[in-house]
This record gives C-alpha cells, structure tokens and sequence, in this order.
C-alpha cells in the first residue's frame, strides 16, 4: 500500500480557536486521520521539532500554519516547516493577517513589556524583573525566545500557498480544502480558499440594506433592541459585511450580531479597514464636521473595530520598534 501523505498542524501566536476547528470537524476528522499520515500536531499529540527536523525536505505534503508570529521560535519552526512541506496553508485570521494578537503593533515593543512586567495592575514586581534570553541555574543554561518588535501575518514570514480564511475558518471551509488538496484540485497558488465575493451578498438581511444608510449614529449591540430581519448597518451596528470576505454563510448576522471582518477582505479590496471606512463614511448623514465627529464617537476604539484582525496587513504606518 503506498504511503499515505504526510500533514503537519502547527500554531504560533494563536488562542488555540483554530485547533479546535478542525476537531470540529467531528465525525469527518476520521475520513482526513484515514487518508492521512499527521507527523506535527502539538496540540493533540506528542512530537518533538527534532523528530521533524530530521525529515528529509518536501516530505510533508502539506503544513497547516495558525497563529500570528511575535518570536524568533514561530520564525524557525514555520521557516522549518515551509523547508519540510510541498504546500504551506496560512489557517486562520491570526496567520492570514496577525489576527487579534497584531493588534499590539500599536504598541512599541517596550510599552507593551513595561505594562506587562511593570504597570498592570495584577503585576506585583517590585524589582521590575523582566525575562532574559538567557539565565544560567545551578550550571543549567536555559533561554527563552525573543519577543520580536512586531507581530506579522504568516506571509510576511515565508511564502504560503493558500489560506483559509476565518477566526477560525468554519468546518465546512476546512473539509473542502482537505478534499480539494487530497485530489489534487487546487485553484492558482496564492488563492484564498473561500468565496471572492462581500459577505453582504451571502447575508440574509441584504435585501433591506438601503443604497444610502444615512448614518446619524453609531450603536453598539448591548445598546439596542436588535431587529433580526434588518440590516444591521442600517440599524447603526459596525457591521464588517460590506468588507469582509464572504464563506462563513454570514454566521453572525444569522445570530442577531454584526460581522466583525474575520475572513479578511475579498480579492479586490486592499486594506479591510480603509475599505469599511470609504464606504461606509461616505453615508454619514450629518455634513457639519461637529456633527460628524459626534456619529464617530459612537465608535470608541476605532483601531480595533476596523482592523480587528488585519492590523499586520494594514498600509497605514507601524511602530517598529
Ligand atoms: S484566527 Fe481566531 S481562532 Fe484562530 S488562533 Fe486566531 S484568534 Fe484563535
Ligand atoms: S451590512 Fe451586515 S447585516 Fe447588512 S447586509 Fe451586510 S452583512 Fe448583512
């Protein structure tokens, strides 16, 4: 019987959301665990980087990456990993795009080990001891990772061959890229594996969004009495579906909640959350910039509404040091 293919799962900076995802694939899981030989998959089984080290290259088939990348170990296992595997898929918003942990780019890397080591209020550390790269302990040397100035998306690392979209990419998405990888059915290298379309069009609540919403206020969802059949932008909800990526079935507006862009945007928009706030300012009702600044402090915390999942991606200026 020849070989089954080989697969890798891999995390970096990631909540582990992703990892469950593809358990959930409940019973389906057994089709890809009988059709596939899993060498890495550190959440779920014991294996140690030298065993994947010692693999001759290319001979993963193919390599499942989540998680965004902050540390000099996320570089050398996914650098490992794209030396090991014939394909890399980026899995998810984090390694897509960093995800929720690049929302600290908005922070220098020195803010963000002074509050967490110095200043946040559950932080009892007198001495201000911050981690070191290396300690010696009773004749042991033991060393910690970097902490990188910035956290990147999987593709600013090494180069990746598909993505799949979502936070996490939803079970029906990750069965037809396994079936479509197993049967060598693959669209172009680069291709993001979900539709190329708004999630507007695929939202139940489509037909009564309005060409002009006309916007005289921003709400957020525990200050309203949500409507379950009306659009929720024209209720004054942020909802991310006019830049978002469609293929989730509109989960969250299905369940009375605005999108908040997790499946990154659709091929032809650039940066999600220039491309929300082009289309969507332009329909503020108001015209006076007073007023117009008082439909926007509806919205207090701009930056992680907007880029919620895309700051690594964003082509507005980083910190970087
Ligand atoms: S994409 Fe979402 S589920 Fe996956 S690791 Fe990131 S935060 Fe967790
Ligand atoms: S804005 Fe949101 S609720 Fe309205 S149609 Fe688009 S996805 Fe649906």
């Amino acid at each position: 019987m020849p070989d089954k293919p080989k697969v890798a799962f891999y995390w970096c900076a990631s909540c582990g959301g992703c990892e469950e995802a593809v358990v959930d694939l409940a019973e389906d899981i057994l089709k890809v665990v009988e059709a596939v030989d899993i060498v890495l998959w550190p959440v779920a089984m014991d294996f140690k980087k030298a065993d994947v080290e010692a693999r001759p290259d290319k001979s993963i088939a193919v390599a499942f990456i989540n998680g965004a990348i902050r540390t000099s170990e996320q570089e050398e296992w996914v650098r490992m990993l794209r030396r090991k595997a014939q394909m890399v898929v980026s899995f998810g918003a984090c390694a897509n795009s960093g995800g929720i942990p690049a929302l600290a780019n908005q922070f220098k890397k020195e803010e963000i080990l002074k509050y967490v080591y110095e200043d946040c209020p559950g932080v009892d550390n007198p001495s201000k001891t911050r981690p070191q790269l290396e300690t010696v302990d009773q004749g042991r040397t033991v060393t910690l990772p970097e902490f990188r100035n910035m956290v990147r998306s999987l593709d600013e690392v090494i180069e990746v061959d598909y993505y799949l979209p979502g936070c996490p990419p939803t079970p029906k998405l990750i069965s037809a890229a396994v079936g479509a990888i197993l049967a060598g059915k693959l669209p172009p290298k680069g291709t993001v594996l979900s539709p190329d379309n708004s999630l507007c069009e695929e939202c139940k609540r489509k037909d009564s969004k309005p060409a002009d919403l006309a916007l005289a206020e921003f709400k957020r969802p525990h200050q309203v009495h949500i409507d379950p059949e009306k659009c929720l932008l024209a209720q004054g909800l942020v909802c991310m579906g006019p830049a978002t990526r469609a293929g989730c079935e509109a989960r969250c507006p299905e369940g009375n909640m605005p999108c908040t862009g997790c499946f990154g945007p659709s091929s032809r928009v650039r940066d999600q959350g220039a491309k929300f706030i082009s289309s969507v300012f332009s329909n503020i009702a108001p015209k006076e910039e007073k007023d117009i600044d008082a439909v926007l402090d509806g919205i207090p915390d701009p930056i992680g509404t907007f880029y919620r999942y895309g700051l690594s991606k964003c082509i507005l200026r980083r910190k970087l040091n």
